[in-house]
């Protein structure tokens, strides 16, 4: 089975924009989410107008600010502070990475943890490691809920995590758990991965390495979720063999068209959230 992440981003997106039309009809007003970008990285650029772009198409407000790479950091945290004040905002999302010469920890401390859509706040990373109600950050929600497509109960499943970063490895991890499943988490001391992905039955691959995740790593009818997006001569591929794994595999997603298009969708996701709780 090739799950399809496009597919289901799409109907994510169809069933966030209902809600957000019986939401305007029962607050007078629609969900807001306000995306800063900082300096001129192409990848960031892209990501950014693909967020603007959904926001809009679901019938969010949806606002752009866009600052120089030069930017004083005070200014950054300042427009923060005040969006945080900003009842028509629901969600910020600062676009990752800054430029070097301003503290991201200190940026994402400044986000009312209320406002947080992309779940990087302290408060919402020790809420998701507690099991108490929090943003999730967008990927691994994204994999937990195509991980959900191919199977609804994954109670006592053992999983296997590539990659420990805040981003993706930590709260994929985090998921998990909650789901009950027995997680490995792996990295790059890990001692043979090989022979722990052969264990799994499910493996989440974010790790940035092309390929990494081979056929015969993966024993017959393992959900492998591949969050790997790695420019190659060849075009864009994963951590994941997909030739190789998706003859030995139950379920695998592809790169591109699976996990990438969820992440947006659950950004989505978290920013109506966050005005729901807000208009509690
Ligand atoms: P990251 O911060 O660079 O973390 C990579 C992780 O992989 C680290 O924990 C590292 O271990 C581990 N690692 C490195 N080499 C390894 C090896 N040989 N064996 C096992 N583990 C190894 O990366 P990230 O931000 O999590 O991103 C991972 C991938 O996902 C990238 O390709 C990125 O482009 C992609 N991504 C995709 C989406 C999406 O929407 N689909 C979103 C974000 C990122 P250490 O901790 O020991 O260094």
């Amino acid at each position: 089975m090739i799950i399809d992440g496009k597919k289901t981003a799409a109907e994510l997106r169809e069933k966030i924009k209902k809600e957000i039309s019986k939401l305007k009809s029962t607050y007078n007003a629609v969900p807001g989410l306000t995306v800063i970008l900082v300096g001129e990285d192409p990848a960031s650029k892209i990501y950014v107008k693909n967020k603007e772009k959904f926001a809009k198409e679901v019938g969010m407000n949806s606002e752009v600010i866009r600052y120089p790479a030069d930017l004083e950091e005070k200014v950054l945290l300042d427009k923060i502070q005040e969006l945080n004040k900003n009842k028509r905002v629901s969600g910020i999302l600062v676009q990752l990475p800054l430029p070097k010469h301003i503290d991201k920890r200190k940026v994402i401390e400044t986000i009312d943890p209320r406002k947080d859509v992309d779940g990087f706040h302290p408060m919402n990373v020790g809420n998701l490691s507690s099991g108490y109600d929090s943003s999730i950050p967008c990927t691994p929600l994204g994999c937990s809920l195509l991980l959900k497509k191919v199977e609804k109960n994954l109670s006592g499943k053992s999983a296997v995590v590539i990659g420990r970063s805040n981003l993706n490895g930590k709260p994929m991890t985090q998921l998990l758990l909650k789901e009950n499943c027995t997680v490995t988490v792996t990295h790059s001391k890990t001692k043979d991965l090989k022979a722990e992905c052969q264990r799994a039955d499910i493996i989440i691959a974010a790790v940035g390495i092309p390929k990494l995740v081979k056929g015969d790593w993966v024993k017959k009818g393992t959900i492998v979720i591949d969050v790997g997006i790695n420019k190659t001569d060849s075009g864009i591929v994963g951590d994941v063999d997909f030739d190789q794994v998706s003859k030995v595999a139950k379920a695998i997603t592809p790169v591109p068209g699976g996990v990438g298009p969820m992440t947006i969708a659950c950004l989505l996701k978290n920013t109506v959230e966050c005005f729901k709780k807000s208009n509690i």
